[in-house]
């Protein structure tokens, strides 16, 4: 998932936004920049503050060009928290969550426990690893 993604993610449950990026791990795209002229509206996902908040223009050149394999995507208004997996930001709502991908995504979670805020591994929903 690129950095340049904060800018338009909300929270498929409550439609809060920003939401949070927790990086796990992330890589470099070689060879990849945004449009010419092309600038993030709202909010700099690397630097994880609204753009009228910064004292530069934002850096989206670096925000197409780094991509998060593995983190988190949490939401600040509602206590839930989103898998990126495989490069792929999981931001479904909780019926389907629950229906289909509960098992793979709190084995996520265990894996990466300690790397991660009790807000999430105890308090985040839709479930999380003191539920189980
Ligand atoms: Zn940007
Ligand atoms: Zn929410």
């Amino acid at each position: 998932m690129k950095y340049r993604l904060m800018d338009v993610l909300a929270c498929p449950e409550c439609k809060g936004f920003p939401l949070e990026l927790i990086v796990l791990s992330e890589r470099e795209l070689e060879g990849v920049e945004a449009p010419e002229g092309f600038r993030c509206e709202e909010f700099c996902g690397l630097e994880r503050k609204f753009v009228k908040e910064l004292e530069a223009e934002p850096n989206c050149k670096a925000c197409f060009a780094r991509e998060v394999v593995e983190g988190i995507l949490y939401c600040p208004s509602c206590g839930r928290w989103f898998p990126i997996i495989d490069e792929l930001p999981r931001l479904f709502p909780d019926r389907i969550r629950e229906e289909i991908m509960k098992k793979e995504e709190l084995a996520f979670l265990r894996e990466h426990a300690n790397e991660l805020p009790a807000k999430i591994t105890q308090e985040g929903r839709p479930y999380n690893l003191s539920s189980t």
